[in-house]
């Protein structure tokens, strides 16, 4: 990515939020390994170096292998990623500049980076039939889920934002990397931040011949880097819809780089009338999506047509196929080539076949459910 290698080395940057401004249940955990490991071919010493950090509005886990500690380094190409492009609250962050010119009817140039995510996005927004949609910004405000007390919005006002949500209304145009957009419609890639931050520390750490591998989390997306010093494989826990942060219903192994995302409805929500609101949105009803799932994950390898954006992609897909449910969920994948597993609300597990032999069941409550 060209902002990456346009950075100057040891360049100063702005720093992010020092302490963890709230609790994030994390969707799915790396599972520790000890530290200062001896590498595979016994010869070069590899460190562990490991920190926690909040950023992105959400908790950043860095563990590094290698003989270079850049965590720093990552969390501060984070926490740009977050004020310079993709911030709603940052006025000058490239989205909120390309939303106030849109919004007052002008084409609008982009930035590479920001054309190439947007073109990703909707790509998503199209084969998921708008399950995803990146318009969808307003409807998330008028819930203010993550607000200090949610209560279900008016019906009228739902409406009223519906009425803008549509990815329909974006256009892009690749020779000149310009948008345009109908009135009304605002475009929002929140909801795959920290899949593009997955990509972004992905290419940093291909730069860095001092790391041998890397595990990055940033909320609920997770990228696995390179190799363990021990050669053994990254192991990603996938979150227990019901239970308290920390209990796994299961775990996937991974080798290599890759990414892996979970959206799930127990990570922000509230109850009203008994009822349970989540943050995972039906664009075509503007209410939390009913398809009958509990969480999503899906695994984008580094490798193939999407290899450049397999965060992005992890990301926008676990929210895709959570709001399409598992039967449409699982087309979606096959269509991009991923892989995921499923869990529903009566506690059935589906695992894509490429990911079989990788996942293992860790808790008792759950079934894996007979392939066909
Ligand atoms: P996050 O990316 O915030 O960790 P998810 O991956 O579960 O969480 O995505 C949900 C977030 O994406 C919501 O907080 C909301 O901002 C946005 N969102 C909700 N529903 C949709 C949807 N159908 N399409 C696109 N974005 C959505
Ligand atoms: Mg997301």
């Amino acid at each position: 990515m060209r902002r990456l290698q346009q950075r100057a080395p040891g360049r100063r940057l702005i720093r992010g939020k020092a302490a963890f401004l709230k609790k994030t249940a994390l969707a799915a955990a790396f599972l520790a390994v000890p530290a200062g490991i001896l590498s595979g071919c016994g010869t070069k010493e590899a460190e562990t170096f490991s920190v926690t950090n909040f950023v992105m509005d959400t908790v950043l886990q860095e563990t590094v292998y290698g003989s270079e500690d850049v965590t720093e380094d990552i969390r501060a190409l984070l926490s740009d990623l977050e004020t310079e492009e993709l911030s709603w609250r940052e006025e000058e962050s490239e989205v909120a500049q390309i939303n106030a010119r849109c919004g007052a009817g002008e084409r609008v140039p982009m930035s590479d980076d920001f054309y190439d995510w947007t073109a990703v996005s909707l790509d998503l927004a199209q084969k998921s039939g708008g399950a995803f949609d990146p318009t969808i910004g307003d409807m998330t405000r008028l819930w203010n889920i993550e607000g200090e007390n949610p209560t279900v919005p008016p019906q009228a006002d739902i409406d009223e934002a519906l009425s803008h949500v549509g990815y329909e209304n974006i256009q892009i145009e690749e020779a000149g990397k310009t948008i345009a957009m109908g009135a009304g419609c605002t475009l929002d890639l929140g909801a795959v931040g920290k899949g593009i931050a997955c990509d972004v520390a992905r290419e940093y750490l291909k730069e860095q011949d001092g790391v041998q591998g890397a595990v990055i989390a940033v909320g609920g997306s997770i990228l696995t880097y390179g190799s363990k010093p021990d050669g053994t494989a990254f192991r990603v826990a996938v979150q227990n819809p019901d239970e308290e942060n920390g209990s796994y219903m299961g775990v996937i192994d991974l080798t290599g780089t890759a990414c892996v995302s979970t959206s799930g409805d127990y990570e922000k929500y509230f109850v009203q009338d008994g009822k349970r609101y989540h943050h995972i949105l039906d664009p075509a009803t503007g209410y939390p999506s009913e398809s009958g799932l509990s969480s999503v994950t899906v695994v984008c390898p580094d490798a193939g047509e999407w290899k450049e954006y397999a965060g992005l992609l992890s990301d926008g897909l676990c929210t895709a196929c959570f709001v399409l449910g598992e039967e449409k969920g699982m087309e979606l994948l096959e269509q991009y080539g991923m892989e995921g597993v499923f869990i529903d609300k009566d506690h059935q597990v589906t695992v894509t076949e490429g990911l079989r032999d990788s996942f293992s069941l860790l808790s008792e409550d759950y079934v894996i459910k007979e392939s066909e």
